[in-house]
């Protein structure tokens, strides 16, 4: 990770499809293509990849996590139980829906704990939104069986994990919908892109029209469409699909190599006492994008952090103090910041979410230290930096 660092001739071959006919458009304009359609194809190989029966892609990571809730009828007043491990583009998701997010803690998975679930069900939980935080997934099955029992709807936030299976099914395939991410810093990136994949008939037809417009899409005429329902535009240009059709053909080659570094980082830190590596449910599903380790307290923790930065070890993320990616440091979701007044302030009860108590999610994420794998590094660099991060967190 991320695919940037490996463009080469393919997406420039692609681009060029594209601009070649002067058709940016994915829709229509079928005499002058030329017989290219990017945005299609992207479709066709990665519902084939994940062996899912539809996938519809659109402009962004967070486009499609708004589309999989509209498509699943999530909407106003409706409680989403989500991880406060993620990014805040799973949370804006939400409340864009009217939706009210509720934080559940996460496990040594860094994926939301099956286990707690139950705790945060009220009579207005509708569904669950998991994420596959860092490219492995979480306990899915346990999850997805809770929301069976519960009657609650299943969606996948998959945007840092695709490629990445549990028991060889694809993540992003055990619920009603799964959401991608192909923005620039992504394992696999169009420039800006994002797919919704899903097997059922109405999710995907409601998708597919949501995000744009509510248009159908069927028949040849786009004037004499349908529309049966309002919906946004969140449709992908065929330049950014182009990029992505190129990257896909390159995720098995991704994947072998990070898997590779990965283990060849595992190895040699297996030996440094007193760290333990994430939890992983099926280490053979991982993509294998970062490599996390938990240290003995929040102390060593800090200090190992300080000495990575100080040997200039580039790409590791102490999560907890980190401004992305934890809900402690969510200011603009604390005081619900936004330039127009949200609906959800309409809602009383209202979880506090600048005083959320989520415990057992501290005490992981304050021990926690994550390594992104990048598909740059030659063995040899790799192999020093192990070296300075040994040193770094033996202490
Ligand atoms: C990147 C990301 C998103 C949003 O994707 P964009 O394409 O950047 O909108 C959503 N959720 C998670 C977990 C992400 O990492």
């Amino acid at each position: 990770m991320p695919g940037f660092e490996i463009f080469g001739k393919e997406e420039k071959k692609e681009v060029c499809d594209v601009l070649d006919t002067g058709v940016l458009f994915r829709y229509g304009f079928d005499q002058v293509r030329n017989n290219h359609w990017k945005a299609k194809t992207f479709e066709k190989m990665l519902s084939e990849k994940l062996s899912v029966k539809h996938c519809h892609l659109c402009s962004s990571g967070t486009a499609a996590l708004n589309i999989a809730l509209a498509s699943c009828g999530v909407g106003a007043g409706d409680e989403v139980i989500v991880p406060p491990f993620t990014f805040i583009a799973t949370i804006e998701a939400v409340l864009n829906a009217g939706a009210v997010p509720v934080f559940s803690d996460i496990d040594e998975t860094l994926c939301i704990d099956p286990g707690a679930l139950k705790e945060k069900i009220t009579d207005k939980t509708k569904a669950v939104l998991v994420v596959h935080m860092c490219g492995a997934m979480a306990q899915i099955d346990e999850i997805a069986d809770f929301c069976k029992k519960n009657g609650l709807i299943l969606i996948e936030d998959s945007c840092q994990a695709v490629g990445g299976t549990y028991k060889n099914r694809a993540l992003g395939t055990f619920g009603k919908a799964g959401c991608f991410s192909f923005d620039p810093v992504k394992t696999i990136t169009c420039g800006e892109g994002g797919a919704i994949v899903t097997d059922d008939d109405k999710v995907y037809n409601t998708s597919h029209a949501f995000s744009d417009h509510g248009h159908d899409h069927k028949g040849d005429d786009r004037g004499l469409e349908g529309h049966e329902m309002l919906g946004l535009n969140y449709r992908i240009s065929e330049l950014n699909a182009a990029v992505g059709v190129a990257q896909l053909s390159k995720l098995d080659m991704i994947l072998e190599k990070q898997r590779n570094f990965k283990n060849i980082m595992k190895n040699a830190l297996s030996g440094v006492k007193n760290i333990s590596f994430r939890s992983v449910p099926d280490p053979k599903g991982d993509s294998a994008t970062f490599l996390s380790f938990f240290m003995e307290n929040e102390e060593k923790t800090v200090q190992a952090s300080k000495n990575l930065g100080n040997a200039g070890v580039d790409a590791c993320f102490y999560w907890y103090i980190n401004n992305w990616h934890y809900y402690r440091n969510f200011t603009h979701l604390h005081n619900l910041s936004s330039p127009a007044p949200l609906p959800l302030t309409l809602i009383k009860d209202l979880p506090d979410y600048k005083n959320i108590n989520l415990k057992q999610s501290d005490e992981i994420m304050k021990r926690c230290l994550s390594f992104l794998i990048k598909l740059s590094w030659t063995e040899k660099e790799l192999l020093e930096r192990v070296d300075k991060i040994i040193t770094a967190i033996s202490l």
